[in-house]
Order: C-alpha cells, then sequence, then structure tokens
C-alpha cells in the first residue's frame, strides 16, 4: 500500500452531564482523530489520554503523533508490518497514542482486505460483545444484567442504603460492579466488602489507591468479593507488578490507558495463564475510540461482561457504528471499524 495522506485533528466532545468520580470530574473529552489515507481508503484512530487514569498530556500526544507522521510522509509503498513498526519508536509511553495509530492502521488494512476490524485480527473473532449498564445513565428498562456502581465516595451507611435502593430497583438478579476510584485504606475496604458481601456484587474495582498493591493482596485474604485494578493497570510492566503482588482476580483493561492490540493482547494473555479476568472497558471515547475498544475485545475473545456503554454520555449525536440492545453490543459488519463520519 501506499499512503497518500496523514491527518491529525484536535477534537473536543461535550458530556451530557458531567461526570463525577471518587476522585475526578469529566465535563469535557479532548484528543485527536487520526487519518491515514491510502488512494481511496482511509483509517482512524482516536488518541484521547484520560486525565486521573492516563499519564500523558495531550501536548506530548499531538508532538508524538507529528513525528509518527513525519516518519512515514514520504515512506512510498509500505506494508502494516513497517507502519506498526515505526510506533513505538515515536509513541514510548505514550499508550494512548500507540492505541490511536494501531486503529488508524488496522481500520485501512482491514478496509483493504474487505473484512471487519475485529475480523482482520482474528477471523474467529465475534461479532457482538456483552457490556454491563451505568447507574445514573441506564434503568432498568435497559435491561443489563451488570450494572456498575461508583462508591467510595459516601459514608458506608449511604452506601448500603444506595445498594439496597438499587437492588430494589434493578432487581436481585443483576450484579453490581463497585468502583471506588482508589478512594479507600484498607480498614475502610475491609469493612466495606464484609458489608456489601450480602449483596450480588461480581467484584469491586480500584477499592485502594493505584499503588497500594500489597494492600490490594492483603484485602483480597479478607473478603470472598473478587477484587479488580483499574487505575493500577497502566502497561504491560503494571500489569506484570499487579500479577506479582497478587493483587487482583480481574484486570481491567483500557486499550486508550494501557495500549494498542499489541500491548492489551499480551496483558490479556499474561492474565489467562494466571486465572486473572480480564474485562476490556472504554475510557469515555468518542464513536472511533469506543469502536476500537469493542473490535479489540472481540479479536481477544473476551467473553466477560465489557463495560463499553459510554456513548450516550455525550451531546454530540455520533453516526454510531454500532447498537447496544439488553446489554449487547453489535459490532458494525462493514469493512474496518464500520465508522462512516467523515471525522477530517
Ligand atoms: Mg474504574
Amino acid at each position: 500500500m501506499k499512503i497518500t495522506d496523514f491527518l491529525i485533528t484536535p477534537f473536543q466532545h461535550k458530556l451530557i452531564n458531567p461526570l463525577k468520580t471518587a476522585n475526578q470530574h469529566y465535563s469535557h473529552r479532548s484528543g485527536f482523530i487520526i487519518k491515514i489515507n491510502s488512494e481511496d481508503l482511509f483509517g482512524c484512530g482516536e488518541s484521547s489520554p484520560l486525565s486521573g487514569f492516563s499519564a500523558e498530556s495531550l501536548k506530548e500526544v499531538s508532538y508524538a503523533l507529528e513525528s509518527y507522521h513525519l516518519a512515514i510522509m514520504d515512506i512510498g509503498e509500505t506494508s502494516v508490518a513497517e507502519l506498526l513498526s515505526f510506533i513505538p519508536i515515536h509513541c514510548e509511553d505514550l499508550p494512548s497514542v500507540e492505541f490511536g495509530l494501531e486503529t488508524a492502521i488496522y481500520d485501512l488494512a482491514s478496509k483493504i482486505e474487505g473484512k471487519t476490524f475485529s475480523q482482520y485480527l482474528n477471523p474467529n473473532a465475534k461479532d457482538q460483545i456483552k457490556s454491563n449498564g451505568i447507574v445514573g445513565i441506564h434503568t432498568p428498562k435497559d435491561n443489563y444484567k451488570i450494572m456498575k456502581v461508583k462508591v467510595g465516595f459516601r459514608n458506608l451507611f449511604d452506601e448500603l442504603n444506595n445498594l439496597d435502593e438499587l437492588t430494589t430497583q434493578f432487581g436481585k438478579d443483576v450484579k453490581f460492579r463497585l468502583d471506588a476510584n482508589g478512594n479507600m485504606d484498607l480498614p475502610r475496604a475491609i469493612r466495606f466488602c464484609k458489608e456489601v458481601e450480602k449483596f450480588n456484587i461480581e467484584y469491586v474495582e480500584q477499592p485502594l489507591p493505584k499503588n497500594d498493591l500489597e494492600d490490594l493482596a492483603e484485602l483480597r485474604n479478607h473478603t470472598s468479593i473478587p477484587i479488580a485494578v483499574d487505575e493500577s493497570l497502566t502497561d504491560f510492566h503494571s500489569a506484570e507488578k499487579i500479577m506479582n503482588a497478587q493483587a487482583a482476580n480481574v484486570f481491567i483493561i483500557k486499550p486508550t490507558v494501557s495500549g494498542g492490540f499489541t500491548t492489551c493482547s499480551k496483558i490479556v494473555e499474561m492474565a489467562t495463564t494466571e486465572k486473572i479476568i480480564s474485562v476490556i472497558t472504554s475510557s469515555l471515547e468518542g464513536p472511533i475510540g469506543l469502536s476500537a475498544c469493542a473490535h479489540f475485545a472481540s479479536a481477544l475473545s473476551i467473553d466477560e461482561v465489557c463495560g463499553l456503554s459510554t456513548a450516550s454520555l455525550f451531546e454530540d449525536s455520533f453516526s454510531s457504528p454500532f447498537s447496544i440492545k439488553k446489554g449487547v453490543f453489535y459490532l458494525s459488519q462493514k469493512p474496518g471499524l464500520g465508522v462512516g463520519i467523515n471525522v477530517a
């Protein structure tokens, strides 16, 4: 193939309602759309680091993308392997850039072969992925079997009341994923887990600060509820550290935060051998990044319920290449990601 154009376009998406976690407040999402053209086909990707999770700044992302652009500008006839080989050189420690560039390259390559993005990466990839709903956005009418609940910012009495109300509202068969975003200490987390064991809890996510791996391992000795890590997991190296510390039962893998398909597949492979469950979640990306997360999950044969139901958070009416019904995310069956919008 021959690269005929490469465009980097900054974007900003506004959330319908600001999203609060235990320690972050999101009203907008900013980042870059990458568009790689080869003759009349294009591939697109999204690099939008998430504050509170990603270590890199928008400026660093912009410089790295420009540097990649310069490297491939006059490359002439090239291949997917060669385009991918330039990524580690230009995005060391910049996982959102790795994710955006890999997405754009694979989107283009799969369109050239007339395959969906996930089937280009894995011929056995399924066309649907299960997803959890989010309390505050989705209602019992949306028919999710698993709901995500933000916790860790109320006193224990109010946390238990909230879970009581949610159980009444959603029914006893619905499971909850409780995400504390690292806002507890060990004694509080032990007490919290003990008290919430009577509810239908799938796991408690990031109960302790991201670097408290020893305490996470200790917490696991005090509760039957599985412990998931999210903020602690930022790349392959951190995944290894978590595994060695025996700090988690579940890895929450965010491709924008941890890297592209190459890194995510290494993390999932290692987790599988250690009997750690892998869940792929979006990081409040727009339609390109969100579609890429879903296709990654499909290509990695993730059977767990993932966290991909975030499109309805945004004001812009995205021309979504996917649909979600009753907790199932249906991938586009068009070639590539299926994102048809003219993004740049
Ligand atoms: Mg989380």
